[in-house]
């Protein structure tokens, strides 16, 4: 059976934030997920959002999930292009 989802424009970079009307800038995505997105992040910008995920991890930890286990994950916000340079960075 064929589930049908309502499809929604992301853009990447927030209109706010001068973000484009542009084919790179756009995501296609289920409306559900946008919906959560937003709920979540509104239109942070990617520092804030690794700011937030980072609160969310330690919410998981500290409420959510098993207390025998520990989410660990490190999250930061690197621009594409400094990425390329100094992949290094993820090489720890
Ligand atoms: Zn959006």
């Amino acid at each position: 059976m064929i589930k049908l989802v309502k499809l929604d424009r992301h853009h990447r970079k927030a209109r706010s934030n001068k973000g484009k009307n542009e084919p790179r800038n756009i995501s296609i995505v289920p409306r559900y997920m946008h919906i959560a997105f937003h709920q979540m992040f509104g239109v942070m910008q990617p520092d804030d959002i690794a700011t937030q995920l980072t609160k969310i991890l330690d919410s998981l930890n500290e409420t959510w999930v098993d207390s025998d286990f520990k989410l660990i994950y490190k999250i930061i916000a690197v621009k594409r292009e400094k990425w390329k340079k100094r992949s290094a960075w993820y090489v720890k």
